[in-house]
């Protein structure tokens, strides 16, 4: 079975890949000779993965999915949310953006946040919706050098580490994405 996985960013196609284990073949944008600037207009987390899938259906007419993700830090009222990738300014720079959410947030007490994925599949021209969300607090300061993005300031609830500070396999074990992933494996496995 091969799937397309609409992204290029390769933290999160290892990710993915670790989860499926080889049972399915994941093609990337670049595969299957998409570079298509795909826009995220959407306001959710939903309309923007459904952005990404639909694209690829329109265009390919071929079996995809595709996730939005990001981290909602409620002390900010859902910042950074959807804009994630590019709260400080500049799409896809983690120092920037673990920057101003440190910045803003300075001493708050409250540092509950959470990581959320919504993932749309369109399988044989049907949409489908799995999401996922891990709990966690934002640490004062960076710790750990592994994963991606702001896996540096998070510390998912009952651990004292942080992503950063995990394998890929422990991240792979609670993850937003993860969790998400399990629903489109469980989904699919019943088709
Ligand atoms: P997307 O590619 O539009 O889904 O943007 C996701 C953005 O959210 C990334 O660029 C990161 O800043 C952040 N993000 C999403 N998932 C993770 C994660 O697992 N760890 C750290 N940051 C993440």
């Amino acid at each position: 079975m091969q799937l397309v996985f609409a992204t290029n960013n390769r933290h999160k196609l290892e990710e993915v890949e670790a989860k499926l284990q080889g049972e399915i073949k994941l093609l990337t944008l670049n595969d299957i000779g998409c570079y298509d600037d795909i826009e995220e207009t959407g306001t959710t987390f939903k309309a923007n993965a459904s952005i990404k899938s639909q694209h690829i259906y329109q265009k390919y007419n071929m079996n995809c999915f595709g996730d939005d993700s990001g981290l909602e830090i409620d002390a900010l009222n859902g910042e950074p949310g959807v804009y994630s990738a590019r709260y400080a300014g500049e799409h896809g720079n983690h120092a920037a953006n673990i920057k101003k959410v440190l910045d803003n947030l300075k001493d708050a007490p409250n540092r509950k946040a959470r990581f959320r994925t919504v993932i749309s599949l369109i399988w044989n021209g049907e949409e489908h919706f799995f999401d996922g969300t891990v709990e966690g607090t934002i640490r004062t300061a960076p710790s750990g050098t592994d994963g991606f993005g702001y896996d540096p300031i998070f510390e998912p609830d009952g651990y004292n580490v942080t992503f950063a500070e995990m394998s890929m396999g422990e991240k792979n074990s609670i993850s937003h994405r993860a969790k998400a992933m399990e629903q489109l494996l469980a989904f699919l496995s019943n088709t």
